[in-house]
């Protein structure tokens, strides 16, 4: 039987982690230009300021994206059906994402959504996200 993949933090990402593994999400704020700012980088895409400072976020947001999964290879596959999408943080970024419904054919297009952490096998919890 193979497990489910699990982050593997590194000195650029580790912020992020660590703050998952506490229920927290956390995200990058630019102090040069104060855009949010997600995936974790070390230079701020908007303004190219590389004052990056983590900051916490409501962890709402609503579907921009969405596909239903029907068929996957055998980590996941007990998952199925499930939802992965992209959801737009209420701070702008977007974040790809799995929103966890026992109906994912009832999710929407800009459905709102928040987030809730999940372990996922032996790994930290991640933050997923379910209708809100
Ligand atoms: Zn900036």
């Amino acid at each position: 039987m193979s497990s489910k993949p699990v982050p593997s933090p590194d000195a650029e990402t580790a912020p992020f982690w660590d703050a998952a593994a506490e229920g927290v999400l956390k995200i990058q704020k630019c102090a040069g230009c104060n855009e949010h700012v997600f995936y974790p980088r070390l230079v701020c895409p908007h303004c190219m300021s590389d004052e990056l400072d983590w900051v916490c976020v409501s962890g709402c947001a609503r579907i921009h994206a969405l596909t239903i999964v029907h068929r996957s290879t055998a980590p996941f596959r007990d998952d199925l059906p499930f939802a992965v999408a992209i959801v737009e943080l209420e701070e702008g970024p977007r974040m790809m994402t799995r929103v966890l419904t026992d109906t994912p054919e009832t999710l929407r297009i800009d459905d709102p959504v928040k987030v809730h952490f999940a372990p996922q096998g032996d790994g930290p919890p991640l933050p997923f996200f379910e209708p809100a």
